[in-house]
């Protein structure tokens, strides 16, 4: 076995929350390369269907769209089921799906701290708890959150701190599930990216039109990456080249955290 052999996740079955844009579709992509059949778990039918479908023709793995609501309970049962009845098997699970809101907390309303909780926290917590009863059943799995920066830092010049908040509960919600799990075989970590060029991002264009500037002069390397930075380092903690890491944080920010 090479070196790359340790990278492939042939035979494998990996659910992508949010794997019809930005990251997510990145990230399910790349999985797919590596030869794993994919999920892609968003709340969009037709783009989740069309993401799907793209990836199977170019990488010929199998796809199936499952639309879903990861906030919603009934609903992430539901699409693990339908995985399940699908696939038999599932063994990588990528917490991918987030949204952010813009909005300084003095003026935040509860239903907008509520709406990034429950996606991006909630979310995280619903999928891997039906998802790991099936790995548990299996015999052990990865599961990988995209968790963010913003985890460990300030983020400036926009208010956010309902996001950074569920950003920080997905890193220690992570470190406690590895503590938890790693008795099932199963392994837990994220990806913390910084600032990637996506629908996410273009939000924040609204709040101020230097923004772009601002952020590139907060990093080491000046400029705002591409969502394909990320999914590299998804295949690594989705497959056996990462077999000895859980709970931990890889950080892919173009060196903004460092000072
Ligand atoms: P996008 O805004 O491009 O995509 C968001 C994705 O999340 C979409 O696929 C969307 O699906 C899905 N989604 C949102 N709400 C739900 C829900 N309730 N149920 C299921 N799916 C949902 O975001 P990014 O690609 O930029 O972000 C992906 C992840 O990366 C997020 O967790 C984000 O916080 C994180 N991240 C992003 C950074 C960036 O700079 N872009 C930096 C650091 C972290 P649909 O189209 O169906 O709504």
């Amino acid at each position: 076995m090479t070196v790359l052999d340790r990278f492939r996740l042939d035979g494998q079955t990996a659910i992508v929350t949010g794997g019809n844009r930005g990251i997510g579709r990145e990230i399910a992509g790349a999985l797919a390369e590596a030869g794993a059949d994919v999920v892609v778990a968003n709340r969009n039918g037709e783009s989740g269907r069309e993401a799907a479908a793209e990836i199977a023709d170019s990488t010929g793995v199998e796809t199936l769209a499952v639309e879903t609501d990861v906030a919603d309970e009934a609903s992430v049962r539901a699409m693990v089921d339908t995985v399940v009845e699908a696939f038999g098997e599932i063994d990588v699970l990528v917490n991918n799906a987030g949204i952010v809101v813009h909005e300084a907390a003095e003026t935040m309303t509860e239903e907008e701290w509520d709406s990034v909780v429950d996606v991006n926290l909630k979310g995280t917590f619903l999928c891997s708890k039906y998802v790991g009863r099936e790995m548990m059943a299996s015999g052990g799995g990865s599961i990988l959150s995209v968790s963010s920066m913003s985890a460990f830092v300030a983020n400036y010049p926009q208010r956010q701190v309902a996001y950074n908040a569920s950003k920080g509960g997905i890193e220690s919600f992570t470190r406690q599930l590895a503590s938890e799990w790693a008795e099932h075989d199963i392994r837990v970590n994220t990806v913390a990216p910084g600032y990637i060029r996506t629908d996410n991002t273009d939000q924040a264009d609204a709040v101020d039109p230097d923004i772009d500037e601002i952020w590139e002069s907060e990093m080491l390397m000046d400029e705002i990456a591409g969502p394909e930075d990320v999914a590299p380092t998804a295949v690594f903690l989705a497959s056996d080249a990462s077999r000895y890491m859980t709970g931990a944080c890889i950080v892919v920010d173009g060196g903004y955290t460092v000072r």
